[in-house]
Formats: C-alpha cells, sequence, structure tokens
C-alpha cells in the first residue's frame, strides 16, 4: 500500500512537472534543407533536431513555426517567437537588433545555376537575371557587389519569400542563377537539376537567435550547444544530416 502510494506520487509528480515546463515558440522558414524542411508534412531537419535536443537537455518544451525568413527577427523583437533557429547567420546589423547564440554552422554563397546550362560565374553580371531569398546574407551580398558597383541592373535580382520559389523560377527559366548558403545549395545540387558555378567565400557563421535581452534563454541554448558538443550528440546529428 506504502509503495503504491509512493509510486503514485512520484508519477503525479514527474507529470506534473513535465506540464510545468515552459513552451517556447520556435520559428524556423522550413525552405533550407537540410536545416529545416517539410517531409510527410512534419518539420524536420539538423536545425530542428538541434533545437529539440537543447530543450530536452534543459528541460523546455517547444512548439515550432514556420514563416518566411526575413519575418523572424520581426517574430523575435515582438514576441511572437521566443527563439529563431533557421540557418541565420551572425551578422553586424542582426547583432544590434536581437541576441546570438555561439555559432553552430559555417557557411559561405554559392552560385547555382540549372545542370544542363553553360553558364559560368558570369551569370551574375549584364543582362542575366539573379534570383534571391528575401532579406538572407545572399540577397546582401548580390546588392552589395552586384547592384551598387552597377555590375547587375537592380531590375534583375528577383527576389522570392521562400527559397522553393526562388529555385522553381531557377528550373522554370524565370532567372538564370541563385545565389544562396553554400551547404543547402550543395543539397540542392544533389536532389535537384541543378550545379554550383562558383562559391563566394563569405565566411558566415550561424546562430540561434534570441530577443535582445534575454540572457536566461540564450545562457540555457549556449549550455546545451556546449553539452551537445561534449558529449558527441552534435557529430551524431552532423553525421545524419551531412554524412554520405
Ligand atoms: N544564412 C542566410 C542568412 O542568414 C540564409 C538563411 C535562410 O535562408 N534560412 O541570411
Amino acid at each position: 500500500m506504502k509503495k503504491s502510494f509512493i509510486v503514485f506520487l512520484i508519477v503525479t509528480l514527474t507529470f506534473f512537472t513535465l506540464s510545468l515546463a515552459t513552451t517556447y515558440i520556435v520559428g524556423t522558414s522550413a525552405d533550407f534543407p537540410p536545416f529545416e524542411y517539410v517531409q510527410n508534412g512534419k518539420y524536420v531537419g539538423f536545425d530542428i533536431d538541434l533545437i529539440n535536443e537543447i530543450a530536452k537537455i534543459e528541460g523546455f518544451k517547444i512548439q515550432i513555426r514556420d514563416m518566411s525568413f526575413d519575418s523572424l527577427i520581426p517574430a523575435l523583437r515582438a514576441g511572437v517567437i521566443d527563439i529563431a533557429i533557421a540557418g541565420m547567420t551572425i551578422t553586424d546589423e542582426r547583432e544590434k537588433i536581437v541576441d546570438f547564440s555561439e555559432p553552430y554552422w559555417h557557411a559561405d554563397q554559392d552560385v547555382i545555376v540549372k545542370k544542363d546550362s553553360k553558364f559560368t560565374v558570369t551569370v551574375l553580371c549584364g543582362k542575366h537575371k539573379v534570383g534571391v531569398q528575401t532579406g538572407t546574407t545572399g540577397d546582401l551580398w548580390v546588392s552589395d557587389n552586384l547592384v551598387k558597383p552597377g555590375l547587375l541592373n537592380p531590375n534583375n535580382v528577383k527576389r522570392y519569400q521562400s527559397f522553393i520559389y526562388s529555385l522553381q523560377a531557377l528550373l522554370n527559366g524565370s532567372v538564370d542563377a541563385n545565389v544562396l548558403d553554400s551547404p543547402v545549395a550543395e543539397r540542392f545540387a544533389k536532389i535537384k537539376p541543378v550545379k554550383i558555378v562558383a562559391t563566394l567565400v563569405t565566411g558566415e557563421s550561424y546562430g540561434i537567435a534570441v530577443k535582445k535581452g534575454n540572457a536566461e534563454l540564450l545562457n540555457k541554448i549556449n549550455d546545451a550547444l556546449k553539452k551537445l558538443e561534449s558529449s558527441g550528440k552534435m557529430t551524431l546529428l552532423i553525421d545524419k544530416y551531412f554524412g554520405k
């Protein structure tokens, strides 16, 4: 009797503690394989597993909310989401308005064209049309390095809310090239009829973003990142999504 009461108490307390766990709303932009994408109606990818592992270690719950990449920072600032994880590059501009975790990934920008095209890196100049995702570092690179010096007409930069549309535009010939993060370009080159014709060495690092000043949550994320590294779990995750 006594024993069963103790078991009952433990079960009830565990249930109670779990139900008390904070739920954080996690914003992502699920068009960025292998970091975040939709498979069989579910959000999957390296970032999704990573934030789930972080939540497990730190004892909080999460709820994923998918939105366009350029909505993530405004959503963080407005308190609509608590965390943004979306292969987001830590930039000086963004650091002024949100806080980032320690870096967890490194990337450059790649130029992709249709697999059967004869384009080379010169696809970025002249009368060609270049597709980017709005508000990404690829978008910024094209503006700063092609449009500003007059190498590309501003009307020839086509901005899309999602990489899915940008890629579609490339495949149907509406644009001649896409500029996007190298790990994602590499994935697209494996699964779609596209090829990489140039790498723009931008030396970017990805971080997980929280609202400016939310040190409590940021510390939890950084603590979990460290634990995932030291336990070898991070390597397992990398193998899962980037292994051969
Ligand atoms: N790393 C790029 C950026 O931060 C692209 C991210 C994305 O499209 N998900 O702008």
